[in-house]
């Protein structure tokens, strides 16, 4: 990793525990996430496929907070940011219950933009 990746590195892990903090009142602490950023860099996001960068990773609860999840790394998932986005609040299993319903229907890019605007509107999460 070249100096200009390295403090990318630094500054995107420190602002991702920052965030995390702030919206849910607990340290994941810095350097676990800087150990989990490196083994999810380059692998697949779950729902679409996408290798996640620095640039395109977020920190997703596998069970929602709504549902009861907990902040610990075993509830903890990086996902692209595009599927964080349209995840929402919806815990992994009924959500990906959703999309195969969806798609079913042949509707699953409608019901993944509607949910994407739903979450931009209400900020769920
Ligand atoms: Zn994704």
């Amino acid at each position: 990793m070249n100096s200009n990746g390295n403090t990318k590195f630094l500054d995107r892990t420190r602002s991702l525990r920052g965030n995390f903090k702030r919206r849910n009142g607990h340290d994941i602490g810095l350097e676990r996430v800087r150990k989990e950023v490196t083994k999810a860099m380059g692998k697949p996001c779950r729902y679409c496929g996408v290798h996640l960068t620095l640039d395109n990773l977020g920190l997703d609860h596998v069970v929602s907070k709504e549902d009861g999840g907990n902040h610990t790394w075993d509830n903890l998932q990086f996902i692209c940011k595009q599927c964080n986005g349209t995840k929402g609040s919806f815990s992994h299993e009924p959500f990906v219950a959703l999309l195969e319903i969806a798609e079913q229907y042949g509707v699953r890019d409608k019901l993944i933009s509607r949910l994407r605007a739903a979450n931009l509107m209400f900020g769920g999460r």
